[in-house]
């Protein structure tokens, strides 16, 4: 059965000159030279024992040796268990034990975190250096190890509403999935060259980038680290067609670009693909004027692959809207009865398909609790238009009820964003003696940026009902953000909100 590493293969046979990745200084590898080097760090742990099934964790970041190493795991047979570069060794050791790995693979740089675990695991390590320098090369012409669609071929941890840590399940069969809708919808070829600066060790990246370019034999450019301004040298270096991120960056893009840019430079991008957090109407916008490029935005979680929904490229784009699902992709409404809500009320999102993970690791329970008949209970909430298009309007936690009202979040920061002074808006419920809970807003402001908080409520007024609007409001030199660029609600302490009422 075919997998993302047997598509390498396939590549590298037809054509093996084609370049498959570029890392941080534009240097690329072929196809021919990616199936070496993932052939190289297959017999590597082979030879450390490693065979089908066996989980192995993987720590790297968006360079061109992620892949080799990945795909290494999988052309194993084996479950590659990836974590985020930034963990501490705690968090590292919780995955390692949780999932029982019978290896650590690193990245160099990234050390000493893995490595100290591998070693309190008592199993093997090995870092990854640039060109797989150091790790002997492959042991003749090995083909990936057989896997059938239903497979694990990656566990990725999510840490949920409640508990520790749960690790989500991906098949062969879901990435596969991903990457196919992603052709179909966007079109993605071997002619084409995206780029991206999310990390690989992250759902988004690993399933809708990296696996639509391997899929697909094209080719991928990487940022190691997000930077707005390498990122637009990025796009006119490698004549990039089609770009991913999550919102935060694209409105970072947006500030960094110089007023004189040379729109040439953007002319080969034909479509970029946002996901992971609401996009603002108002980034969406400037961003189409400034670099005549649309952003399709996309909803999904780990628990999909990535990916649940799109917005098709032959009509504008929504704001607001996440489109519609993927293809093969059911999406549904429920209350908190469990009765299907029609278009136009506002309940929990449930959706189906063959993205929808079979599990969470060693986790019966909360596998129970998400999936049931296939349906997969996301957690967020969301409504249908009269044309079939998915709205967010955030996460069941992370409702406000205020007075016996609900608000949600992603509304209020819509309006927000159209504010001229607001770069970045993010709100949250903190506790009210009077109202149970009361609407805060953190904001970052253009600099120089004047603020009133009296004023900014009165403008807002004009725009929300008064139940919605900010009676709090902090502004911060930059909002707390997770590694893949979205905003943490969480990490925002409600003691730093000052009242303006
Ligand atoms: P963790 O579970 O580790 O805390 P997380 O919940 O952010 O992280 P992910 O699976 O990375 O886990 O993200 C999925 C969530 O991101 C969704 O449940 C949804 O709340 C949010 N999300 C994704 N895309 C969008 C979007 N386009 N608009 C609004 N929210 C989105």
């Amino acid at each position: 059965m075919s997998n993302t590493a047997t598509a390498i293969w396939e590549h590298a046979d037809h054509d093996p000159d084609r370049i498959a990745l570029r890392g941080d200084d534009g240097t690329g590898w072929t196809y021919a030279q990616l199936r070496g080097h993932v052939a190289a760090v297959t017999t590597q742990l082979t030879a450390d024992g490693i065979g089908p099934g066996d989980r192995v964790l993987f720590v790297a970041p968006s360079v061109p040796e992620f892949a080799a190493g990945y795909y290494g795991i999988h052309a194993a047979g084996a479950i590659a268990v990836t974590a985020n570069t930034m963990s501490p060794a705690p968090e590292l050791e919780y995955i390692a034990r949780d999932t029982g790995v019978s290896a650590v693979l690193g990245w160099h740089a990234v050390a000493p975190a893995p490595e100290r675990v591998a070693a309190a695991l008592g199993v093997p390590y090995r870092a990854l250096h640039p060109d797989l320098a150091g790790l002997p090369p492959a042991a003749g012409p090995i083909r990936p190890h057989p896997t059938a669609d239903d497979d694990t071929a990656t566990i990725i941890y999510t840490s949920g509403t409640t508990g520790r840590p749960k690790g989500a399940q991906l098949s062969h069969g879901n990435f596969l999935a991903c990457a196919d809708a992603f052709r179909t919808v966007f079109d993605i070829t071997a002619d084409d060259r995206s780029g991206t600066a999310l990390p690989l060790f992250h759902v988004y990246g690993q399933a809708c980038v990296l696996g639509t370019a391997m899929r697909s034999g094209g080719s991928l450019s990487l940022l190691s680290r997000f930077d707005p301004e390498r990122m637009l040298a990025m796009i006119g270096r490698d004549r990039l067609t089609f770009i991913t991120g999550v919102p935060t960056m694209w409105n970072a893009m947006l500030h960094a670009a110089a007023a004189d840019i040379d729109p040439a430079d953007f002319a080969s991008l034909r479509q970029a693909s946002s996901g992971g957090a609401s996009l603002p109407g108002e980034v969406l916008e400037a961003f189409r004027n400034r670099f005549g490029c649309a952003i399709s935005e996309g909803y999904g979680l780990t628990e999909t692959t990535s990916a649940a929904t799109y917005q098709p490229a032959d009509r504008p784009a929504k704001a607001g809207s996440v489109g519609r699902p993927l293809p093969g992709i059911e999406i549904v409404i429920r209350d908190f009865d469990g009765a299907e809500l029609p278009p136009g009320e506002t309940g929990e999102i449930f959706i189906r398909g063959p993205v929808v993970t079979k599990g969470y690791w060693n986790r019966p329970e909360a596998t129970a609790e998400a999936l049931h008949e296939g349906w997969l209970r996301t957690g967020d909430l969301g409504v249908f238009d009269a044309d079939g298009d998915l709205r967010i309007a955030g996460r069941v936690k992370e409702m406000i009820i205020r007075g016996g009202y609900n608000v949600y979040p992603l509304e209020v920061e819509e309006v927000l964003y159209r504010h001229p002074d607001i770069v970045e808006a993010t709100v949250v419920g903190v506790p009210d003696e009077h109202y149970g809970e009361e609407v805060a807003a953190a904001l970052t402001l253009r600099p120089g940026a004047d603020f009133d908080p009296i004023a900014l409520r009165e403008w807002t007024k004009q725009q929300l009902s008064a139940y919605k609007v900010p009676r709090l409001f902090a502004v911060l030199d930059e909002l707390p953000k997770g590694p893949s660029g979205k905003i943490l609600k969480n990490a925002l302490d409600s003691a730093i909100f000052a009242d303006v009422a």
